[in-house]
């Protein structure tokens, strides 16, 4: 039973959360919860519900049921645009927009926030690029570079919690690592991150907690009891 201390805990907290896509459930009674300064992986197979998970945590999508909570807060009562950038989710496709790097990272930026090249230098150096990035057109750089570049401003928004989908899909296992460290390093700062990914290993290296999917319900627990799970089950789809 959730004390009422845990309910404003600083975090995201899902409570409950249902949705059905197509007239078919995907997520049921969904409750988790993701505190600042963890890390925690939704690890689980395609198809499973992790990226309408993480589209109800912004509110790109609107659940059939539950909630989810910010600071204690029902985020829908925050206004879409200022919870995107408290919550920000970087996609599995990094898509970017026309110019140089400087012209992604400045992009949607209000006079609230600081668009100098030292801060966007600062998100990139936290994304794992150097400042020479900033002048680079944005369709020369490799698949790893734009997804570091995507990761990157979602930073420059100063987010509380970060939301990423398949966050290594375009890396290879150097920029994977890199990734990581990165996501670690920002949870030490006090940021939340939710990860949703099918890669082991990289979930086993960034994760304080562990979530997997199964019939659309959440089952929670420590890394390793989650990941050993995960990789009993795969051992028992090959047999
Ligand atoms: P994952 O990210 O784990 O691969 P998704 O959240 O993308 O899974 O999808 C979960 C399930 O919902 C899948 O079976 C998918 O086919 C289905 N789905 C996703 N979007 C829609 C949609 N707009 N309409 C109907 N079904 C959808
Ligand atoms: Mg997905």
């Amino acid at each position: 039973m959730a004390s009422e201390r845990d309910e404003a805990a600083p975090g995201l907290r899902v409570h409950g959360l249902s949705v059905a896509l197509g007239g078919r459930p995907v997520l049921r009674d969904l409750s988790f919860d993701v505190p600042k300064g963890t890390v925690t992986v939704v690890v689980a197979p395609s198809g499973s519900g992790k990226s309408t998970l993480l589209r109800c945590c912004n509110r790109l999508l609107q659940p059939d049921g539950g909630t989810v909570l910010l600071d204690g807060a029902d985020v829908d009562g925050i206004e879409a645009c200022a919870l995107r950038r408290r919550v920000g989710l970087v996609g599995q496709v990094p898509v970017m927009l026309p110019g140089t790097v400087r012209d992604n990272l400045a992009y949607g930026l209000t006079e609230r926030d600081d668009s100098g090249d030292a801060a966007l230098a600062r998100a990139l150096a936290a994304a794992g690029l150097d400042a020479s990035f900033l002048d680079r057109p944005a369709d020369e750089l490799s698949g790893g570079e734009r997804a570091r570049v995507t990761l990157a401003r979602a930073l420059t928004r100063g987010p509380e919690l970060l939301l990423l989908d398949e966050p290594t899909a375009a890396l290879d296992a150097a920029a994977a690592g890199h990734v990581g460290e990165t996501l670690r390093r920002l949870a030490g700062d006090g940021l939340g991150v939710l990860a949703a990914t099918h890669d082991l290993g990289f979930a086993a290296a960034v994760a304080d907690r562990a979530i997997t999917l199964r019939d659309g319900r959440a089952v929670t627990g420590t890394p390793e009891e989650i990941l050993g799970g995960a990789d009993a089950e795969r051992g028992a789809e090959r047999r």
